[in-house]
């Protein structure tokens, strides 16, 4: 690498038409490049690279020359089969990273060593949150500790359902081949679908939850006074993804949704907008990210719908973000078929990015599986659906959550909240009393308080619970016992000092009610 570095040969592009190509890498003895181009549909171009006596196909962009690589390091070495089939030859792959200067190489190593340490898939194991289990790949057996924080994401969600005008709904988890022949997922997805079969009919474990709220929709005749019309569900899909793809519980093969839809006319499409954007800034910023990337996707050229329609629903989508004094890129084409999309992406501590909030304009699903509404001119139309998940997949976003927070999860949502320890058995009682009266401190939540009355010496204890990143732990000595006071040791090794039970539920209370 460093000798390529330093003659900085000029890399230079060509393209050639398909057969041309396999038969150029034919004729060099590469078969394998050979077969990757011959798989390209014919009459198609290939894109070739060179640097010095070395050429490669490749879709690029490359740098201009040899020279841009200088500040680099070699990551890894691992041995591949041939297609993943051990039947064929093994390669061997080199993987490396190049950067312009030295210290945005230093940087991205640094984020690296930085991500490894807040694995979610170690911090996982660690803080006993899940496990991923050979039984069910892909799929997430969440420990007691692991879905105590599931369910204080949840009732989060739900809350922010109920205070803006959602209903709750719960769609079935099988639903019949038919439907998604209707909604074009049994024809493109297929391979990507579980599917059962029942006294001879066919059934698809749900990939989505779309369909569902539209036969609910669908029930009783709805107007044009009912619009918007806002569902939410927390819908579990399941996606049938190749296990090498998956990754602890960021890709996995079920999922649940904060998923919603709202069916609306288009002239709703601004106002709902704008309202969700507002929203998902604060739900963000309640669980610790305050950097937020919108993009707008627009019209793609294959499509439905009028491009009066589509000129609407871009505008609208445009017009809300800078309604909401958001700035926003553009990624021309890449919206659905059936319309634009706000993608909302957050950006965590060490700088990565995460797609998790998403806006959808849809003017398919509606007709495709005959949603209507009664307008005011006294005549059916098909309602728009606008689909929007705040933190997307329920899974995706823990392990986001973990990794951000590297475990030590703020107050409101630490699985354990406080750990009350006591120095001697002398004040073992004393502990538990303290425990039970904790938990009960607050007015509409229970504090998830655990005591520690083992027989160990209490730096052990201590540093036991400090591992598990608690926000609290309490000790309890003589002294303490007799003041009717704590001692206090918030994360991060800080010592409080001793505090009235009054005085550390208060602290406590306005660590929660602030989402710290
Ligand atoms: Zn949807």
């Amino acid at each position: 690498m460093t000798e390529l570095a330093n003659k900085d040969e000029p890399v230079t592009r060509r393209v050639l038409p398909r057969d041309e190509a396999v038969a150029y890498f034919k004729s060099l003895g590469e078969h394998y490049k050979a077969e990757i181009i011959g798989a390209i549909a014919p009459g198609e171009d290939v894109s070739l690279y060179r640097e010095g006596k070395f050429e490669d196909l490749c879709r690029g962009p490359h740098v201009p020359s040899t020279g841009k690589l200088k500040h680099f390091k070699l990551m890894k070495l691992a041995g591949a089969y041939w297609r993943g089939d051990h039947r064929n030859e093994m390669l061997q792959r080199i993987y490396g990273t190049a950067w312009a200067t030295k210290d945005e190489l230093q940087q991205h190593l640094t984020m690296l060593e930085e991500a490894e340490k807040r694995d979610h898939r170690k911090l996982g194991r660690e803080l006993d949150l899940f496990h991923i289990d050979e039984h069910s790949p892909g799929t997430v057996f969440w420990h007691p500790k692991g879905w105590t924080v599931w369910q204080g994401v949840e009732q989060y969600m739900r809350k922010v359902y109920q205070d803006n005008g959602y209903q709750e709904v719960k769609g079935p988890q099988i639903l019949d081949k038919g439907l998604w022949e209707k909604t074009g997922h049994w024809d493109k997805y297929r391979d990507n679908m579980f599917t059962t079969e029942s006294e001879k009919r066919d059934y698809a474990l749900k990939p989505m939850n779309c369909p569902g709220h539209i036969i609910i929709f669908n029930q009783g005749i709805k107007s044009y006074r009912d619009l918007p019309l806002r569902y939410g569900e927390f819908g579990q899909c399941h996606r049938n993804e190749p296990t090498g793809g998956l990754h602890g519980i960021m890709r996995v093969r079920a999922f649940t949704q904060d998923d919603g839809h709202i069916f609306c006319t288009e002239a709703h499409i601004l106002p709902e907008c704008v309202a969700y954007t507002a929203l998902l800034q604060k739900v963000y910023a309640d669980f610790g990210f305050k950097n937020i990337i919108y993009k707008v996707a627009t019209r793609p050229e294959s499509r439905i719908g009028s491009d009066e329609s589509w000129d609407k629903a871009e505008h609208a989508l445009m017009e809300s973000l800078r309604l909401s004094g958001c700035e926003f890129e553009i990624s021309p084409g890449d919206g659905a078929f059936y319309g634009p999309k706000i993608e909302y992406t957050l950006k965590d501590a060490i700088g990565r990015q995460w797609q998790c909030g998403t806006m959808q304009v849809d003017f398919s699903m509606p007709q495709r599986l005959g949603a209507e509404y009664v307008g005011e001119d006294g005549a059916r139309h098909n309602p728009v659906m606008l689909h929007r998940a705040i933190v997307g997949s329920l899974e995706r976003f823990i392990g986001i959550l973990v990794e951000e927070h590297a475990g030590a999860l703020p107050t409101w949502l630490a699985p354990v909240q406080v750990a009350l320890l006591n120095i001697t058995d002398a004040q073992a009682d004393y502990c538990r009393e303290i425990a039970a009266k904790l938990k009960k401190s607050l007015p509409n939540q229970e504090l998830r308080v655990i005591t520690d009355l083992r027989n160990e010496k209490i730096t052990r204890k201590i540093r036991e619970h400090s591992m598990q990143k608690l926000p609290y732990i309490l000790v309890a000595g003589d002294k303490e016992k007799e003041a009717g006071a704590v001692a206090v040791r918030a994360r991060g090794n800080l010592d409080l000092g001793v505090m009235s039970l009054d005085a550390f539920v208060q602290k406590i209370a306005g660590d929660i009610a602030h989402k710290l």
